[in-house]
């Protein structure tokens, strides 16, 4: 029995519908039958309301008509209500989907199952029912007691071919929509008809199945069911005796095995071919399982026409059987050229028109041809891929066999994305001007797709940290030219020094960075690392036949030994580094773990910061954040301190990590976030000020399936819209391994709320990660904003990640300005909204107040002046 049920027999029932008939037609429906309540709202106001007087409930029907946010929002309150959390909830859709304005493809939290407006009184009563575990199926049971009319829905709806027959006589008293599709025979044709004829009655097949039939009644065997051409299609019979309407009736079950087999492979390719890497050999990789797993003779992928080109691009092709040797490059044919205006292309019955316009399907001799435009999220074609076979597809694998393509196509297309946006990148600042070499952007990026490939393979890699011992005296007294030229020759000498599936990246200034992929074993690497030390001591001759001598610190970390992401493992490397440098520099040092020895105040901090919420020691700062044109505040971030008795302000940089390894960071995030958004709410009520608030989430708040419930919460108890909450996330979270990362996401935007990226550029930047997540705004990380002014490579990674946001349609977020050189150059390329100690430090929820009211004045004397001047 689930908490918060009424009574194990007599079930209670939540009716949430905007419109009448819905309301009416559901209670009709559903008040003849056992309920101990049937409460009706017309809005999740009132349903609201209700609840707070915490009925039992066992089932909820809520409507999701229209923009449905607020239904969205109620089934995550749902969630987040202890009471009703596991309460299922039955959606009732439009059934003109043009009135379908939310995201359909993602079902709202609690969601089981969907009914449609109208509401048909029997579908309706019979889907409550299975919900509420009084029936165990929607399809052949109900027959047992109730007359098919009731029924129909889900006989006709049932993937499955259903024949109905007289246990008597065996005549065929109905069949289903999916048997006349399948069988191309008609009910009218066959009513009548004896059941057994269909399965070829003097087959052994048939025979075996009256055998079993008299002896049991009820039988389970292979058979053939003849179709409308002649021709009969290998299934599986199971027959069961139902009564109906007082008639004892066969209930006979056909089920394509086939069917059921191929969508069990279609399955397992999607999986896989999610799998294929990145990169033209994964593209290949794909379009040869899709070809083999889907019995293609034909594959390709095609990308639209790209700046600079001059046609389309044959990405990957795949050819089975008999290419014609007079068979025309589908280049030159208008099907391709469909597709990529963005027409879908389904030939799968009559090909003959198609034939007769496109050469290439016509010498293929084709019977099914698909082409699908590939898209981006924006619905812009960036490609095509196109599917034929010689074989005619049957009925019963043709709807799986298109969602199949529909789901590569969707693969294929965000393919094309990721490598649009990697190009554009390119020509704008992904590469290090002087060497050549990935800069600090591209480097994260390709350590991301390592650490990502490498969890799924379990290959061990190592990350090396390379720094030039003294480089700032070679710069100072030889001057930058002969700087410059050293930084080349050492960026030639790395690349000569590993294989070229490794990489190589100038991290900053003098620091170079190398992935080493493939490691079998440690001294593998410990022997690059050393001949790497080797290869740069050697004399370096200058144009002034003089010889420079260079040396360089090293160290490394193991991915997965050291730590498993791609952060830690930059961190590892750079500790190992340091201790090289302290080695006597121009060596190799491994990083080795040196936590123990701090372990145990650590834990005395953390068994402290358990009680800081209880004991009312949090507290949350506030940092304005302004508009770069105005530079007047437009929201703020909210920062937590920890007012430690004995310590004073803890930095969170310091306690945030403890909460995170203990788990604590989960309700020490809820307690931020609660008063974020009551300061918030106070504030803009108080200054009339469309203030938006942004609230850190951690990681691991981002990995608890409440999350969604605990914002709209937080939400509906301080009055807040949720358009004015913005969360922030890191990007040094690993999508891949954590779908309900993105699923959270998408919920929070669904709820109203934006969702920014934090720290953007720090380690983990990945391109990919920022095409995958539903994010509003970027925030560019302090340490590059830091150097805008003295580091042209900083300089050229923050005009990338601007443009580069802009051209995604994120807005971007300078964090850190701090001196007026920072504003100008942010002002100059157009990054929209500033934060940093240059307009304001980080303020109590009191001092932001204040200054808040001092704003208010300020404008009030100007606005005060400006009038009495005209008046
Ligand atoms: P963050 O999210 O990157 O927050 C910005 C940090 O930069 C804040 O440090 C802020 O005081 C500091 N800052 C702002 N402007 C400047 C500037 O011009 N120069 C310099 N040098 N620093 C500036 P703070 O408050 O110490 O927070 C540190 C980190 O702790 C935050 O980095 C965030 O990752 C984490 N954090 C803070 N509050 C929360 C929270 O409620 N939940 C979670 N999960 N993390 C939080
Ligand atoms: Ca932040
Ligand atoms: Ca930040």
């Amino acid at each position: 029995m689930r908490p918060g049920s009424a009574h194990a027999c007599e079930p209670a029932l939540l009716i949430v519908a905007s419109q009448r008939e819905d309301r009416r037609a559901l209670f009709d429906a559903l008040d003849g039958h056992d309920f101990s309540a049937l409460y009706t709202a017309r809005s999740v106001d009132q349903a609201h309301a209700l609840l707070a007087e915490r009925p039992a409930i066992d089932l909820v029907v809520i409507d999701f008509i229209g923009e449905a946010r607020e239904s969205v929002a109620f089934c995550l309150q749902l969630q987040g209500m202890e009471a009703y959390a596991q309460v299922p909830i039955i959606g009732l859709l439009a059934a003109d989907s043009t009135q379908r304005a939310w995201g359909y493809s993602r079902r709202p939290p609690g969601v089981v199952e969907w009914l449609h407006s109208p509401v048909d009184a029997g579908e309706a009563w019979a889907r409550v029912r299975v919900q509420l575990g009084q029936d165990d199926a929607g399809t052949v049971a109900p027959a047992q007691e109730a007359a098919l009319g009731d029924y129909r829905f889900a006989f006709d709806g049932s993937e499955d071919e259903l024949i109905i027959s007289d246990a008597q006589s065996g005549q065929i008293l109905e069949v289903n929509a999916t048997f006349e599709q399948r069988s191309g025979l008609l009910g009218a044709q066959v009513r009548g008809r004896p059941a057994l004829a269909l399965l070829g009655s003097e087959h052994p097949d048939a025979v075996q199945v009256r055998q079993l039939l008299e002896r049991h009644g009820q039988c389970r065997a292979m058979c053939r069911r003849v179709r409308s051409d002649g021709g009969s299609d290998r299934v599986e019979a199971v027959t069961r005796l139902a009564v109906r309407g007082g008639l004892l009736v066969q209930v006979i079950t056909l089920c394509d095995r086939r069917a059921v087999e191929a969508s069990r492979r279609l399955m397992a390719l999607l999986g896989r071919l999610h799998d294929s890497g990145e990169g033209d050999a994964g593209v290949a990789e794909a379009t040869r399982m899709l070809a083999d797993g889907m019995h293609l003779d034909y594959v390709a992928m095609y990308a639209a026409v790209g700046p600079g080109e001059a046609q389309p691009r044959l990405i990957a092709q795949q050819l089975r059987g008999e290419t014609p040797a007079d068979a025309p490059d589908p280049l030159r044919e208008p099907a391709l050229r469909l597709v990529l205006d963005g027409e879908t292309i389904v030939a799968d019955g009559d090909l003959a028109e198609l034939s007769r316009n496109d050469g290439f399907v016509r010498a293929m001799g084709f019977a099914t041809f698909i082409g699908l435009p590939l898209v981006d999220d924006r619905h812009n074609v960036l490609g095509a891929l196109l599917v034929g076979t010689r074989q005619r597809w049957s009925e019963a694998v043709r709807g799986l066999r298109h969602d199949a393509l529909n789901a590569a196509a969707a693969r294929f297309g965000f393919e094309l994305a990721l490598r649009r946006a990697r190009e554009q990148g390119r020509a704008t600042g992904l590469l290090d001007a002087l060497t050549g070499l990935p800069n600090r952007l591209l480097f994260s990026d390709r350590l991301e797709t390592t650490l990502r490939e490498a969890r799924r393979t379990g290959e061990t890699f190592a990350v090396l940290f390379i720094d030039l011992d003294r480089f700032k005296a070679i710069n100072d007294s030889l001057g930058h030219a002969v700087g410059d030229k050293v930084l080349k020759v050492v960026a030639d000498r790395l690349n000569s020094a590993v294989r070229t599936s490794d990489t190589v990246a100038r991290y900053a200034g003098d620091e170079f960075t190398v992935i080493l992929r493939h490691v079998a074993q440690r001294d593998d690497v410990l022997r690059i690392a050393d001949k790497i030390v080797r290869l740069l001591d050697q004399p370096l001759a200058l144009d002034d036949a003089s010889e420079l001598r260079i040396t360089a610190s090293v160290g490394l970390s193991f991915y997965p030994d050291d730590a498993s992401t791609a952060e830690r493992l930059l961190k590892h490397a750079d500790v190992a580094m340091y201790n090289a440098k302290s080695e006597g520099r121009n060596n190799v040092q491994a990083y080795v773990s040196t936590d123990r020895d701090s372990n145990r105040q650590r834990a005395a901090l953390e068994a402290r910061l358990h009680l800081a919420e209880r004991n009312g020691e949090l507290r949350v700062f506030y940092q304005p954040q302004v508009d770069t044109a105005s530079e007047d505040i437009v929201g703020m971030e909210a920062l937590v301190r920890w007012d430690h008795p004995e310590l004073g302000m803890i930095s969170p940089g310091f306690f945030i990590p403890l909460a995170e390894e203990s788990g604590l960071i989960v309700s020490l995030g809820q307690w931020v976030l609660r008063h974020a958004c009551k300061d918030t709410q106070r504030w803009r009520q108080r200054y009339g000020l469309p203030l938006r608030v942004g609230v850190n989430l951690s990681a691991l708040q981002l990995q608890q399936r409440e999350l969604p419930g605990w914002v709209s919460e937080a939400l509906r108890e301080s009055g807040l819209e949720p358009a004015a909450l913005e969360l922030e996330i890191t990007e040094s979270m690993s999508l891949k391994s954590m779908p309900l990362v993105v699923d959270n996401l998408h919920a929070l935007r669904d709820l109203g709320c934006s969702v920014a990226i934090d720290d953007f550029g720090t380690g983990q930047a990945s391109l990919d990660y920022l095409r995958h997540l539903p994010a509003d705004r970027i925030k560019i990380d302090q340490s590059f904003v830091r150097n805008i002014g003295t580091d042209p490579d900083d300089e050229a990674i923050v005009r990338a990640t601007i443009h580069m946001a802009h051209s995604l349609h994120r807005e971007v977020v300078a964090e850190g300005v701090e001196e007026e050189s920072h504003l100008a150059f942010l002002r100059e390329h157009q990054c929209d909204v500033l934060q940093g100690f240059l307009f304001c430090r980080p303020l109590s929820a009191v001092a932001f107040n204040t200054m808040l009211a001092e704003r208010r004045r300020m404008l009030g004397e100007v606005e005060g002046g400006l009038l009495g001047a005209t008046a």
